[in-house]
């Protein structure tokens, strides 16, 4: 379903392909991950941004997978990623790419540069060149072998492709500037030796393009005209500027960066992720606790909810941190018009109704949808004996507390008025049962003027009640002396009491539970025989936004 109130807003990227092409239609933009992970909210940033400017200007946008590090990526994590875009409602169409398949030609490009006297060998271990760099202040100094002879470099590279040499032992540098005030124009390194064996080109190559140099050739390959990246490459531009301009491609791309998302509280990292996965600290990459695609997919955020929420972010050259309040508005927003109701009990005390005839069960009509009456309704059980949660009963009730206490009356959801007269404590003292009286006089739908109650509580009919395992989060880390600590008490089970047209429930189905908030039928536990759902979010919001 697509949402009603998809809002498009300028930004300086907007303005700078407006500027550029005077057929914006032309633009081509791409989504490229690294396939070492399973993407992440931020990554939702740059594929919105990315795949959204296609859409809107009726361009392109590729995807391209950017594999040309042999050593940490995997299959696993391609498939994943490209579920999660689909998920959020973006298609690359014919346009699947790995920036593997261009080895050849990137290959090709290193031997242009050597033969215009643009790039060499040099013999120079890691150490060496760390020392030969300069510091900000300080500019660089020529590597020994920065003047051998185009035929030299020619010989020695071709070499390095033949695997004659050790990891290491040598890489193709450029040769610009050891002078330049960007230490990223001293003579980037190119090329280097890793004997690896690479997911999708195997033992063809061993020698592997630094990203510097492959993401603008990338880029240009697949005619790329605005090259969206977050700012930390923005000191890089000048060599991706010169990688393309010293190079023949028909289209020159143009890097533009913008500000990485950060969410408050919240760790955002594939590293950090990876290592809680793989230390087993949460329930795998879709723990409904991590910011990860699939674990917010699972948790029962909607792709709607993103993009809005990645929308509502905007696009900036200036850090800044997001408010959760400001992602969870979001969510709420789209679920509230969706989600049909239910009533579930969180923590059930139970409550008597002393004078409603024993072995009584009545079928009571209540609406799914407060606001949407093409919910239609359901029949709800009622009977003598209910659940309603513990804190809407108190004792002694404080000011403002318009739930049930002892001589007060209050509405039950969809069906009676009750007052309390009595109520039963355990050994230690907590509440087990609330006694009460109703007047059938105030059934719901009835015309009944005579009096007003200000408190409508939700409840749940024992003898047909459910159990269901409800998961409960809280965010996964909170402050520490030190940065971040997991919190201890992010996931909280407990089993619910719920009306039986729960069971009717199928995975990733959601619902508003009354006044708990929106829950989803865990898509990866969830079976008839094991209801579990996990709290998607509570109903209460802080965040407004500004328009
Ligand atoms: P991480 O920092 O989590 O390891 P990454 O940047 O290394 O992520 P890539 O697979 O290289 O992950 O990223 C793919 C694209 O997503 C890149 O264009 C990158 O700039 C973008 N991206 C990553 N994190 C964010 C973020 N927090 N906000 C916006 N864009 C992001
Ligand atoms: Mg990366």
């Amino acid at each position: 379903m697509e949402s009603n109130n998809e809002v498009k807003n300028s930004n300086f990227i907007k303005d700078i392909i407006e500027k550029d092409l005077s057929d914006t239609s032309k633009v081509v933009t791409r989504f490229p991950p690294e396939p070492n992970g399973y993407l992440h909210l931020g990554h939702a940033k740059s594929i919105c941004l990315n795949f959204g400017l296609a859409k809107e200007y009726g361009g392109k946008c590729n995807l391209r997978f950017d594999d040309t590090n042999p050593a940490k990526e995997d299959m696993e994590f391609v498939n994943s990623i490209k579920n999660d875009i689909k998920w959020l409602g973006f298609d690359w169409e014919d346009r699947l790419f790995f920036a593997s398949s261009y080895f050849d030609k990137m290959y090709e490009c290193a031997i242009e540069l050597i033969k215009k006297g643009l790039a060499f060998v040099c013999d120079m271990n890691s150490e060496e060149v760390r020392l030969y760099r300069g510091t900000l202040t300080e500019p660089g100094k020529n590597s020994p072998y920065r003047d051998r002879s185009v035929e030299e470099n020619l010989d020695l590279f071709e070499r390095m492709k033949n695997g004659e040499f050790k990891d290491g032992e040598k890489t193709l540098r450029a040769k610009i500037d050891m002078s330049s005030s960007n230490i990223n124009m001293r003579d980037p390194v190119l090329y280097r030796i890793a004997h690896l064996t690479h997911h999708s080109t195997g033992d063809k190559w061993c020698i592997y393009p630094m990203y510097d140099y492959a993401h603008p050739i990338e880029d240009a390959i697949e005619g790329i005209t605005h090259s969206i990246c977050t700012m930390e490459f923005e000191d890089h531009r000048p060599l991706y500027d010169w990688v393309i301009n010293n190079l023949d491609f028909e289209i020159k791309p143009r890097q533009v960066e913008f500000a990485k998302l950060n969410l408050e509280d919240t760790i955002m990292g594939k590293r950090y992720l990876r290592n809680l996965v793989e230390t087993n600290q949460v329930d795998g990459w879709d723990d409904p606790r991590l910011i990860t695609l699939s674990g917010i997919r699972r948790r029962g955020y909607t792709p709607e909810a993103i993009r809005n929420f990645c929308e509502s972010v905007g696009v900036a050259k200036a850090n800044s941190v997001v408010s959760l309040a400001q992602l969870e508005y979001f969510v709420r927003d789209d679920l509230q018009p969706k989600a049909p109701v239910k009533m579930a009990i969180l923590d059930p005390i139970k409550l008597i109704i002393t004078n409603y005839p024993e072995g009584q069960t009545e079928m009571l009509e209540i609406e799914n949808h407060a606001k949407d009456e093409s919910f239609g309704t359901r029949k709800v059980p009622f009977s003598r004996e209910l659940y309603i949660e513990r804190e809407d009963f108190m004792e002694v009730p404080e000011k403002k507390f318009f739930r049930l206490a002892p001589g007060k009356e209050v509405r039950l959801k969809g069906a009676y008025f009750v007052t309390c007269h009595d109520f039963v404590k355990d050994e230690k003292g907590n509440i087990t049962e609330v006694h009460c009286t109703y007047d059938p006089a105030t059934r719901s739908g009835l015309e009944f003027t005579a009096r007003k109650v200000k408190g409508t509580i939700h409840w749940v009919n024992c003898e047909s009640a459910v159990d269901v395992k409800v998961n409960l989060y809280e965010n996964l880390v909170e402050p520490s002396e030190d940065g971040y600590k997991l919190n201890e008490n992010s996931l909280k089970v407990v089993t619910a009491k719920v009306e039986p047209s729960i069971k009717e429930a199928k995975p990733m189905d959601r619902f508003q539970f009354i006044r708990n908030g929106f829950f989803i039928a865990d898509s990866k536990h969830f079976s008839e025989s094991n209801l579990v759902f996990n709290r998607i979010i509570s109903l209460k919001s802080s965040f407004k936004p500004s328009k």
